[in-house]
Order: structure tokens, then sequence, then C-alpha cells
């Protein structure tokens, strides 16, 4: 049973228990007015009612103990039933009819928590004409009157009487069905939108790989939003542009680019944006190859969940180059979307394009929303609920970065940003196992700086770490997006070369030595020949080896035969040396 039946159960619970209740007030009620004011009336029409009331609240007690009960069917027949039970009450009360009146007020409560609007409605409906067409039949004489608590009828003759007292019932009936469905329409959407962060909790904590974490809040916004066009747009490394990848293409919208989407982002606060209203060249394009069907879309900001707070710095000192620092104050100014309690400063949105750039700024991204109006649903997006599914998505969202980050960390090396040795080994690995498969060969060159240790002595350690990062970029230059370089040892690189055979592997080794002799490196004088060299080793999958240590070993020969020869040269593995 889901959390929502079991509390309409409960409900229909205190139904039942209540009527009990009321069924023992009207029974001693009715025998004390009885004996008070000594009326004389017949009690077997209470008798009566009272009896048919206990048996169909007795079935129903019966029938909510059974697992299979539809709730809902079982709450529009209890509540009709009490509406006959009413309505006979009405008939013979005899002019008494306003607790019963009230009963019905408080029967459209109940209908308005259980059932749907419309059930209220149609409840409220009957409620106003089930006892006034009694009341009037009554007074027509066309129904015989009957009455339990009074003898004679009590015939009101003065219309204005009549049309106030109806329309003090009528309006207290329509306005109790309203405010009562009103609320409770609104209890059930938090009830549903606590149930959904719930089920997003339960699944982000599943993961923390980037894609998946917002493959996840895609489906929960569109089933938000009516809509799967979603897209999510974080903010580029450099923090300079919007960036949508999709694997096939790259959009990308610079923060200089004043528009809906950099304005979301840094004032960190949704906004919306219709298709016939666009003010900039981004918007135009978003609308044109992004959201193609989309008449309206929303913008919503992803905020960092933990990031440093501008009070941590209030006595920063004024040549920070913070934009977002006020002389006045000697501290920086209020971000919306972090925890800063500064000063507000004029030109809010611009001086927030420049606090993008620091590293206290807290979004990290947008998500563009299609909100055309759905017609399967039967509201419009809640944007209130999709921003709090936002912020209750924001901490997965930021593990996630920090989890990339710290995957990218262990993968390269610090110092040029090639994979390190580790890294590299595990995928020449693979490689290995992708190449024996597909029958595909792959080159490997080993590189080693000629000379190092003389450039080292000469200008320091310092000096010589910037050549090793020169050196590094150099080769990733020179090689294809799918190759990959590796830092071996200490002046030693190593790229792994995909389908590429030896003949290939030959010309881009050599045009790597040749690339690296021509530079001009500084302070190369102190070398000899006045220039940084490398000497090369070159072996290819499956000629020299078919295990990776075969291939490593092939290469390092190869390099150690090239160190031999007299350096700054390319020698390739069991190729003989002439
Ligand atoms: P060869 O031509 O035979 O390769 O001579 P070499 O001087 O380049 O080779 P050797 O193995 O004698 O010296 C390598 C030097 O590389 C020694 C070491 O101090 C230096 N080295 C290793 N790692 C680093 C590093 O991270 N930064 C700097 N600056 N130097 C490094
Ligand atoms: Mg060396
Ligand atoms: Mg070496």
């Amino acid at each position: 049973m889901t959390f929502e039946q079991s509390e309409i159960k409960e409900r229909l619970l205190w139904l039942v228990r209540l009527r009990w209740i009321g069924c023992i007030g009207v029974l001693v009620a009715t025998h004390v007015v009885r004996e008070i004011a000594g009326l004389d009336f017949s009690l077997i029409p209470v008798y009566l009612i009272l009896g048919f009331v206990a048996v169909y609240n007795t079935y129903f007690q019966y029938k909510l103990k059974l697992p299979s009960e539809d709730l809902q069917k079982c709450a529009i027949k209890q509540i009709s039933l009490d509406f006959i039970a009413l309505a006979a009450a009405v008939y013979f009360s005899g002019g008494c009819d306003s607790p019963f009146l009230y009963y019905y007020i408080f029967h459209i409560v109940i209908s308005g928590i259980i059932l749907p609007r419309k059930w209220t409605f149609r409840f409220a409906a009957v409620a106003i004409a089930l006892p006034t067409t009694i009341m009037g039949l009554k007074h027509l004489g066309i129904l015989p009157h009957f009455a339990v608590f009074r003898n004679e009828p009590v015939i009101f003759t003065d219309l204005s009487v009549i049309a106030a007292y109806g329309s003090v019932f009528i309006s207290t009936l329509l306005l109790t069905a309203y405010f009562v469905t009103y609320l409770s329409d609104k209890l059930y959407k938090k009830q549903e939108e606590i149930r959904r962060l719930y089920i997003l909790s339960e699944k982000l904590r599943s993961s923390i790989v980037m894609d998946e974490v917002i493959k996840t809040i895609r489906e929960e916004l569109s089933s938000l939003s009516g809509h799967t066009n979603i897209i999510y747009m974080p903010l580029d490394r450099n923090k300079l542009d919007l960036v949508y990848d999709n694997g096939l293409n790259i959009f990308s919208i610079p923060l200089t680019d004043k528009n809906i989407f950099t304005d979301t982002l840094v004032t960190c606060e949704a906004h919306t944006l219709e298709s016939a209203v666009i003010s900039s060249e981004h918007e135009d394009k978003v609308f044109k190859t992004l959201m193609k069907d989309a008449k309206e879309i929303a913008v919503l900001p992803v905020r960092a969940a933990f990031s440093s707070k501008c009070y941590d710095y209030y006595h920063c000192p004024p040549d920070t180059g913070c934009a977002a620092y006020g002389s006045e104050d000697k501290r920086c100014w209020y971000i919306s979307g972090t925890h800063c309690h500064g000063k507000i400063m004029r030109n809010t949105t611009e001086k927030l394009r420049e606090c993008v750039k620091c590293d206290m700024f807290m979004p990290v991204g947008i998500f563009i929303v299609d909100i055309t109006r759905n017609p399967r649903l039967e509201a419009k997006c809640d944007l209130d609920a999709c921003m709090r599914l936002l912020d209750a998505a924001s901490l997965a969202i930021s593990n996630a970065k920090l989890f990339e980050k710290t995957l990218e960390l262990s993968e390269t090396d610090g110092l040029t940003g090639v994979k390190n040795r580790r890294t590299f080994l595990k995928l020449l690995d693979s490689e290995v196992h992708r190449a024996h498969r597909y029958n595909k060969s792959f080159g490997l060159i080993m590189m080693d700086i000629d000379y190092f240790k003389q450039y080292n002595d000469a200008h320091g350690h310092p000096q010589g770490d910037i050549l090793l990062k020169l050196i590094a970029d150099i080769i990733g230059d020179r090689l294809r997006d799918t190759d990959t370089v590796g830092r071996y040892g200490g002046e030693e690189f190593i790229a792994l070369l995909p389908e590429t055979n030896k003949d290939e592997s030959i010309v881009i080794a050599e045009r790597i030595r040749i690339e690296i002799e021509n530079h001009k490196f500084p302070r190369a004088e102190t070398q000899p020949g006045g220039r940084i060299t490398l000497s090369i080793g070159v072996s290819s999958y499956p000629e020299d080896g078919d295990s990776p240590e075969k291939v490593m070993q092939s290469a390092d020969d190869a390099l150690y035969s090239a160190k031999n020869m007299g350096r700054n040269r390319v020698v390739v593995a069991n190729v003989p040396i002439i």
C-alpha cells in the first residue's frame, strides 16, 4: 500500500469512528430533548435512520479491513449513504433541519480531504439540491409532513428569510468545498513533492558519476514538466562559458553575452522565456537548435552545495582584485545563492559576471527545461518544485564534480598534465586486449630528454620542471586526440598510438624529434649543440611483442640503442641498424 493510500484509509477509519459517535449523540440528544422540552414526537423514524446508519457503518468498518478495497470508491459510497440518511433526517425534522445541514457541510470537508476535486463539487451540488428539494416539496404539500421534533411544520412565509437562510447555506457549502479542495490539493502536491525528493535522494545516493547524476535529475525534471527535452549546461573549467556537449556537437554561451542563460547563472534565480520574446542571439540559437519544439522554457540555476562563504573573507585586503569587494564595508558583498550577507551594490548582474570567476561563487551550471503547456498535465510546470528538486540535487552534483576532479588528479601527472605511469600502463593493457580482439595494430613511442641532468645542474630544478612541461605540451600537440601521452619516469615520456602501424609510428616519432630539436627552449645554450633534443625508441604491436610488457621492453631497448648511438635520434625496435 502506498503512503497516499494508507493516509486515505486512516481518514476513512476516522469517518467510521465519528459516525458511531454521531449515532450515539443523536440517540441521546433526541431522548434528552424529548424529556426536557416535553415534546411528544415519535422516535420510530430516529431509530430507523440510526439503524440504517449503524448497518452500513458496520459494513464499511469490515470492508476497510480488507486489503483489496478500492479506497476512493469506498469513500464515495460512504458519503453517498450518509447523504441519504441526512436527507431522511431533513425530511423528518419538520423545520429543525439546521443540525443536519451542518452535517452536509462536515461531509463536504471530508470528501474534499479524501476525494478528487470533482467529487467534492458533485457532493456539494447534491448537498444543496437534496435538502432544498425535500423542504420545497414539503412546503408545497407534495410530500406529506412528518416531523420528529415538531408536531407542526415550520412554514417560512417571508421570502426574504428563505432567501437569506438559503444563500448562507449554499455559499457556506460552496466556500467550504472550494477551500477544502484547494488545501487538500496543495497538501497532496507537497506530499507528492516530498515523495519525489525522497526517491530522488535514494537514486542520487547510488551514484557519484556525473553523467548518471545528471540523468537522474533530468528524469525527475521531466516528470515535473511533462517534457523530455531537458538540457544541462555546466560552467566550463575556466568559468568563461556555459557549455552543452552531447558528444557530437558542442554549443557554448559566453558569460560576456547578456541573455537569460547567463543572467540565471549569475543571479542564481530561475527565469522563464517564451520563444516569441527572444532578445538575444543565443536565446534564438537555443530555441532553434537545442529546444526545437519548445514554445516556453524555464532556465534553472544549479548551485554548488558547499563553497567558501564571502563572510569568511570579512577583512580581505582591497587588492584581491575581487569585483565583489565593497571598499566601504571592507568585505565582499551579497551574492544571491551564496551564504554571504554583505551589501548589495548597484549593477548587481554586471558585477556578478566578474564574481563567477571567484572560488566563492556557488552556481555551477543551468538546466534548460521545456515548459510548454502540456495537455497531459493538469497544472503548469511547478517551477518552485523544480528549484527545490535542484537544491536537493546540488549536493550530488557537487560530489560528482569532486569525484571527477579526484579521478582526474589520480590519473594525471601533476607537473606536466599528461597521464601518470599507472594510468598509462592500464590504458596500454586495455589497448593490447582491444588490438588483439579486433586484429589491430598500435604504436608505442618512448622518449627521453638528452643530457637533462646537465640542464638541471646548470639552471636548477625549477627551470628543469619548466622544460619538462614545455616538452610534454609539444609532444601532446603533435599527437591525435585518440593518442595518449604518459610520463613514464623523471624525464621520460611515452606515447600510445592506437590504430597506427609501425611505419606511421616512425613518421610521428621523427616529427616529434625534429620539432623538439628545432624549438627554441629557454636557456638551451648550455646543452650539447646548444639545443634540447630527444632520443626516441619506437615499437609496435603485434610485431614487437604480444603483451604490454614485451612491446614496452622493445621500445625501451630501442631507446637504449638511440642513446648509445649518440642521442637525438629515432631507433625502431627489431629493425637492423645499418
Ligand atoms: P641521458 O641523455 O642519458 O638521458 O642523460 P640525462 O642526464 O638526461 O639522464 P639521467 O638519467 O642521468 O638524468 C635524469 C635527470 O632527470 C636526473 C634527475 O634529477 C632529473 N629529473 C627527474 N625527474 C625530474 C623532475 O621532475 N624535475 C626535474 N627538474 N628534474 C628531474
Ligand atoms: Mg635523459
Ligand atoms: Mg632517463
